[in-house]
Order: structure tokens, then sequence, then C-alpha cells
């Protein structure tokens, strides 16, 4: 099968033949329809993530139709048998966990001590095959064909885990208006909050985007809302960007940081933290999240924004997504399917 492989982080993707993997137990086999590109791949192509599985096939924002199911898996009850060859499944970032460590067993399976992640630690989606862990393979919205409902599958669930971290907060801030933004901004809108959108300095053509959207206020991360915000969700991986939210909350607030990496967080007084505001962050999902969002998302309807690639052009999406030239969530057209 056809695959584009990371030899080694900072160097381009090769493509290559590689063999077609057996599903083993508890697994299925993928034929892949549609990959998006994340910006957590930039972060494992470009070496910002330790220790990546290598050789590794990136992507973990997959789209495609069972092609063969391995044997159950005593140990998990595993669910591969409710799938049936044929069936459209998306596979995650998270794919594998052990099921028994201290988080797993409090609902917290986000924070495994030994989960694994596709197109990190396992094999993803840049392939025209990929293996998956059946516990993990998520069913996807009807109303989305597989090119749009592909950028859902990350940046919708992180986004969603985030924006779930923000409780009820009535005005709600954004820093980083990427596709993760993009999809909860709708989901925000929906469900009533207030939006202020921050962007780069001066970008002024976000800054509309966001208020076309629905936004109540956007401008740059250099300015202060017109009122203080309840919650804000941090996208950027620019750490300054913490302490300037930190900055715009009121009393009782919470920062939110929705990244796997970010640049260092400079210092900042704790008048600014004081007053039981709160900083966290956002790791990984968990299948709750998945279940409830895609319920949701057909509900608003989320769209999505998408700028197909072939397979073998991998290299120029992450190139064009690293230097911000992207129109919207780039996706790798692998085997699309006829009807999508
Ligand atoms: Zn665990
Ligand atoms: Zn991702």
């Amino acid at each position: 099968m056809r695959a584009m492989v990371l030899d080694r982080p900072k160097t381009p993707l090769q493509l290559r033949e590689v063999p077609k993997p057996k599903p083993g137990r508890g697994q299925l086999l993928v034929r892949v329809s549609t990959c998006a590109v994340c910006r957590t791949d930039l972060h494992v192509v470009d070496g910002e993530l330790p220790q990546p599985k290598l050789p590794l096939i990136p992507g973990h924002q997959i789209v495609g139709r069972v092609e063969e199911i391995g044997e159950e898996d005593p140990q998990f009850a595993i669910r591969n048998s409710q799938f049936a060859v044929g069936d459209r499944v998306g596979i995650p970032w998270l794919g594998w966990t052990d099921g028994v460590c201290p988080y797993c067993r409090s609902s917290r399976e986000n924070l495994c001590d030994r989960a694994r992640f596709t197109g990190y630690t396992i094999d993803g989606g840049y392939a025209d095959f990929a293996l998956a862990d059946a516990r993990y393979c998520f069913y996807l919205p009807n109303r989305y064909d597989d090119l749009e409902v592909a950028p859902l599958l990350c940046a919708g669930l992180i986004g969603y885990r985030s924006y779930r971290k923000t409780g009820d907060a009535r005005r709600l801030g954004i820093y980083g208006f990427g596709n993760a933004a993009y999809l909860i901004t709708q989901l925000a809108l929906y469900e009533g909050r207030e939006l202020f959108v921050f962007t780069r300095s001066g970008d002024k053509a976000t800054q509309q985007a966001a208020k076309e959207l629905g936004a109540a206020w956007a401008g740059g991360s250099d300015e202060m809302p017109p009122e203080k915000l309840d919650a804000a969700i941090v996208f950027a991986s620019v750490g300054p960007l913490v302490p300037a939210a930190l900055s715009a909350l009121a009393k009782g607030g919470a920062v939110v940081c929705g990244g796997i990496h970010m640049t260092d967080i400079p210092s900042f007084p704790y008048a600014d933290l004081w007053e039981e505001r709160v900083i966290t962050s956002v790791a990984n999902l968990t299948r709750r999240d998945g279940d409830e969002f895609f319920e949701i998302a057909p509900r608003v309807p989320i769209r999505t924004l998408t700028e197909p690639f072939p397979l073998e052009e991998a290299n120029t999406a992450l190139d064009r997504f690293r230097a911000g030239r992207l129109q919207g969530t780039a996706v790798l057209m692998v085997n699309p399917a006829a009807n999508s």
C-alpha cells in the first residue's frame, strides 16, 4: 500500500510502498478515504513532541471503511464485532488505552498512563490502510461526507473538550482562530454564548471572518475585550497568550489551554490569578467526548472548511499549514469514496 512515512523529525515525509497491515485481536483494518491534517501532525514532523514511533505514518483524523475485522479480544470485551465490513468509521487521536490504570478506572481514559496515540505512537492515516483498536472507532454522522467530517475528528473533538471545560461561561474568549476555534465558535453561538475572538495583532481578515460568523467582538490578542470574560480558550500554541487571556478574565474565570504543545508561558503578577481564576489544559479525548460531540455537531450543524490534497502532496499540505497559507483544514484525499 502507499504511505507517507516520517523517517526522522524535521525531514519531509517519504512516499513509500509498505506492506498492508493485518488486523490483530480487537482491531479493524480500515481502508482510508480521507485524513485531515492537524497542527499536532506539524508538531510531530517538526520534532516538537518527544519520542514518536519511527518510522511513522502520521495522521489522526481518519475517515474510512472497514475492510477486515480482527479476532475478538476477550481481555477488553472488545467491540469490534459491532462493526461490519464496509461500515464507515472515524479513527481519532486516542488509539489505545490499558483500561486498568487509575485514570482509566475513573473515567479519565484521556490521561491513561499507557495511552497510545494514532499518528504519533502508532501508525496513522497518511496511507491507503490503517489499523485501529475497535474500541476507539466512532460511527460518524450521516449528514457529513468523508471530506467534510474529517476535521471533526480532532479539531472538533479537542475543541469540544476545551469548550466543555469552560462550563457555562456566558462571555467566552477564543485566542487563535484556527480550525478548532472555527468549529467550536459555531457550537458556542448555537448554545447562546457571547464570543470574543482574539487574532494576531492586525489580522483584520480573520477578525472580519469571526464577526461574520457571529462573534460579538474581534480584535488583536494585544487588546483587551470591551467586557471581562467568564472564560477563555487558548488554541494557539503561543505561551504569552496565557497571561494575556488571564488578564482579560472576570473573577472566578478560567483559561483553558487547548493545545498539546505550547511555547513557554512568561511570568505574570499573582494578582492576575487571584480571585479564584484558574488556568487549566486539555489533554487528548475520551470516547464520551466523541459520542457527545458527534451527537450535537449535526444538530448545530457545525460546518467545516476544507482544502483537499492528494495523499502524495502531504508535504505541501504541511508546508502550507506551517506557513499559515491554508484556506481551511487540509484534508488528504487518500481513497475518496465515490459518494463523498
Ligand atoms: Zn489507563
Ligand atoms: Zn489533532
